[in-house]
Order: C-alpha cells, then structure tokens, then sequence
C-alpha cells in the first residue's frame, strides 16, 4: 500500500465562520470546503448582488499590500484582506487544498489568532487524498534585508522555523522561536498566539483606515510598559509566537509546502513575500519534490493532534 503520510489532504467538510475584518470593521462569514488534489488554497468572494469573483489561487504573485497584512488580488478590482490567518491555520495543520469563499472585503479576524480555524478545522478532520504531496526544496539560500531586518530561506533537512523579533518595548523586548514544525506542535505552540498593536500606532492607523475593527477581544494592546488586555498572555512569548503565525501564512503563498529553513530577523509580511519572490527568481534555487523522494521517515506532517480523524477517500473531491 502507498504511503498515506505522503498524500495530499483536504479538509472532512464544510466549514463556518463569522465576524469582521480587523482593519475594516465589516461584518464577514468566510467558509472553507473541500477541493480537488493539486488545487492548493483557493480564493473566491462573493459580492453582495451574487457575483462570485474568482477563485484564485492564494498566491505570492496575487499579493497587493503587505501593510499590516496580507491582500489577494482576485481580478476585477476585487481583493480580500487579511487572508494570513486562515491560511496559517491551514498549513499549519498539513492542509494541502482548500476552497475559501468570503462574503467581505477581508477575512473575519474573530480572537486574532488561529485558533478558531483550527479548532473548526480539527473538528471535521482531514481526508486523505489521492495523490502524494509535493514540496518545494530549497536547494540554495534566498537572503532578503531591509535595513537591519532579514528573512532567509536555507536548505535543511526537514521544516524549521528560527524567528527573532526585537521592539523597543519592555513587554516584548527581544524574543526569538525555533519552530520544528509539525500539526501537533502548530497546534499547542503557535495557533493561538494573537495579533498585537501598540495604542502609541492607533491614531494614526485608524485615520489612514487601519485597525478600525481592533479591540482587546481580538488584539493585544501594548501601552507603555503595560498590556492593557485584562485576561494578559495567552504564552508567556505570544509576540514571536503571532510573528511565527503569520510566517507560516506567508510562505504557504507559494503554492506548497516548503522544505528547508526559514530564518527570520524582525521581519514580516513584506519581507517574507520578498523572501518567496527571491526563491523563484532562479530555477537553481528550489526542486518540487515528491514526499516519498525526501529522506526516508520524513512524515512530519502526519504528526496530528490526538484524536483527530484523519480518513481516507470518503468524499469524491479527487
Ligand atoms: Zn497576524
């Protein structure tokens, strides 16, 4: 029998969420169905008289604006913002094809972490599809900087994540991550981390028409030396953890999984979208490779949470 470990999975049904954008306040219900094998994450919206825009894939090259989050460009001057959370949450957890419809402008931000998909995501579990995973493996290093910020993409012999952030704030300070990432591990160390802003940033984001939708039910707020939010830390280090959140997000845009190291140095999203345009720049850089032709026992991916169903071939998505 084939290696299931090494086949591409979907999601076991379909799923609901509501709430409204972080930045534009406007109520949202995003779903996530099931897809074919070889399809990656796809994006479509739905406008108000009906239309369906898209879909299209969730990808580096369809990325507009990299202020404060992701954008997709679906064509038609039709965009969705804010789609990094999702689609951490989904390759996070091993996810290769998934179909995300949203009724809005911008993705719901709901806690301002992961969690929520995750845990909707978990609950209906993930289907075994027909056909092994690819990875892209990084064959040389990619080096992007911007001043004394940096992201890196390495080769390596598995999927490592070394994140470093330093703020001129005592409550976050310097804090650095070393991810060795698998579902489990996506699960209990990095999904619920939650996005963060500083009040000192909130005039003027709101009047530039950022962070209208942002509260402490969905953010840590930074003030001075103090986090205002009254329930405090999810972990002790959320601020990387959120960093290495978003990270994940970022480099799903290319397409598939990568295999190698991404170091990371006061980065973010800019940075990682440069990071990914860099790696395909040159054709010497990467191979795609099959799961099954990676070093023997690499399955990481397979590391699932515990009781989480994991089923082969139940629905007829390929
Ligand atoms: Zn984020």
């Amino acid at each position: 029998m084939q290696n299931l470990s090494a086949r591409q999975r979907t999601v076991g049904g379909v799923l609901e969420f509501s709430g409204f954008g972080v930045h534009s306040a406007l109520p949202v219900t995003l779903t996530i169905e099931p897809a074919p094998v070889d399809s990656g994450y796809r994006i479509q919206r739905k406008l108000e008289n009906g239309t369906i825009v898209g879909p299209v894939a969730v990808h580096f090259a369809r990325v507009t604006r990299t202020t404060l989050c992701t954008t997709i460009d679906l064509g038609d001057s039709v965009s969705v913002a804010t789609v990094e959370h999702v689609i951490s949450a989904l390759s996070g957890l091993g996810v290769d094809n998934a179909l995300i419809t949203v009724n809005g402008p911008e993705c719901p931000i709901i806690d301002g972490s992961a969690a929520p998909f995750v845990e909707g995501i978990l609950k209906v579990g993930l289907e075994i599809q027909g056909k092994s995973r690819r990875y892209i493996k990084v064959m040389r290093q990619v080096l992007v900087r911007n001043n004394d910020a940096s992201a890196a993409l390495e080769p390596y012999n598995g999927r490592l994540l070394d994140l470093e952030i330093d703020f001129d704030s005592k409550v976050i300070g310097r804090q650095r991550m070393i991810f060795d990432w698998t579902p489990r591990k996506y699960v209990a160390d990095v999904s619920r981390a939650r996005t963060f802003g500083f009040v000192r940033d909130a005039k003027i984001l709101r009047q530039a028409g950022y962070a209208l939708g942002s509260s402490l039910d969905n953010s840590i707020t930074v003030h001075e030396d103090r986090i205002l939010n009254p329930g405090g830390l999810r972990y002790d280090d959320e601020f990387v953890r959120h960093k290495l959140l978003d990270a994940i997000g970022d480099l799903a845009l290319c397409g598939l999984p990568i295999y190698g190291r991404f170091r990371s140095y006061k980065g973010g999203h800019g940075l990682n979208a440069l990071v990914l345009q860099g790696l395909f720049a040159s054709s010497a850089n990467y191979e795609i490779v099959y799961a099954e032709d990676l070093p023997l026992g690499y399955d990481a991916l397979s590391d699932m949470p515990d009781g989480v169903e994991v089923r082969p071939y139940l629905r007829s998505v390929g």
